[in-house]
């Protein structure tokens, strides 16, 4: 079945349980988040892909059902994640307007190519999450393989879900926005969607996320709503109710991506020609130590010293670190610096000494 909507509306927001779990449950929520006004789509899980059998794996196709009947209830377009053929042609059949691609089923070419194949001459919207390693190939690879298909750009999202980690920390799933910003650039045509609540993995730093992605232009969001959240069986940490989604929704500020003010455009112009020039230095600057690193490499070889003397590099942390206090500057941020530097000048160093 074709579905031809126009998903042009921007931000797009995207919300809905993680899961279908009964028919009330999924046409409760629906209708609180259509009686909104700020959703434009539905979502819902009704396959779930689990990390460890023996959760709940979703309501399968009477859940689709449910789905259906919500949209037909709001009026609103919904959607479904697949992982194989035969769920795309269920959610054709149940005139779904949307799929998505999860985290898991991205990272393998397998699925996204039966996927993509299914797919082939359809209209509706696809949305391709991250896969879950920070691993951008695999993510192109992904979009790749839909626009291949003859999926076109239009008709697809990039969802950013965050990447997993090992161990316990501040996120579920941490963003890495740099990462996503560079998929971004490498797909300038296919707009970009946010997760937070799989970003988050909790509710408390949800509007902070979505703030954020706002603030990086992201073009909407993806996020979970459940009607009783203190039992959804699946992700019931991170989900909202209709009610303090809308107060979220309401919260953030969606960030045009210019102005024609002329005093604004005066002054950035300024702005960025001062950053332009910093920049010019700092790379000159760079390119001396280099220079520098290289002649210590030699000196060194000439008089048969290893390359790494550990002291010496203590002290240059320290001191810089005294020197970012005074000057304002993020220490972290300062370190990851001169490390790369450190790095960069080890290998010259090698490179002098083993020629
Ligand atoms: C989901 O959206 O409910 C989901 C399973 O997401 P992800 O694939 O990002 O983990
Ligand atoms: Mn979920």
């Amino acid at each position: 079945m074709k579905t031809n909507k126009n998903f042009t509306k921007w931000p797009l927001i995207i919300a809905g349980p993680c899961s279908a779990e009964t028919e009330e449950q999924t046409l409760e929520t629906c209708k609180h988040l259509a009686e909104t006004g700020l959703v434009d789509m539905l979502r819902a899980g009704v396959w779930k892909p689990r990390t460890k059998p023996g959760g709940f794996e979703g309501s399968g196709l009477i859940g689709l059902s449910w789905v259906a009947k919500a949209k037909e209830l709001t009026g609103l377009p919904a959607g479904v994640e697949v992982a194989t053929s035969k769920h795309v042609e269920s959610a054709l059949e149940f005139g779904m307007d949307m799929v998505w691609i999860g985290a898991r089923t991205t990272g393998n070419p397998f699925s996204v190519q039966e996927v993509a194949d299914a797919l082939r001459g359809t209209e509706v919207l696809v949305l391709i999450k991250n896969p879950l390693t920070p691993d951008l190939e695999l993510w192109s690879g992904a979009v790749a393989r839909l626009l291949k298909v003859g999926v076109r750009p239009e008709q697809l999202r990039l969802a950013h879900r965050g990447f997993s980690f090992y161990g316990h920390g501040e996120y579920r799933n941490p963003p890495l926005w740099h990462l996503a910003l560079e998929m971004r650039s490498r797909f300038p045509e296919i707009p970009m969607v946010c997760d937070p609540s799989h970003i988050c993995g909790n509710r408390h730093r949800l509007g902070e996320v979505s703030q954020k992605a706002a603030d990086l232009r992201y073009d909407g969001l993806i996020i979970e709503s459940h009607i009783d959240p203190s039992i959804a069986l699946s992700d019931a940490s991170q989900q909202l109710t209709p009610a303090s989604l809308a107060t979220l929704l309401k919260s953030i500020r969606w960030r045009q991506s210019t102005t024609d003010n002329p005093e604004f455009v005066e002054t950035l112009d300024k702005l960025r020609g001062q950053i332009d020039e910093i920049d010019t230095e700092l790379i000159e600057l760079l390119s001396r130590r280099m220079n520098i690193s290289e002649q210590i490499g030699k000196v060194k070889k000439e008089n048969d010293v290893a390359i790494l003397q550990g002291s010496r590099w203590s002290s240059i942390v320290e001191r810089s670190m005294l020197q970012a206090k005074k000057l304002d500057l993020n220490e972290a941020f300062l370190k990851t610096v001169l490390e790369a530097i450190h790095i960069e000048s080890i290998n010259r160093q090698n490179e002098v000494m083993n020629k």
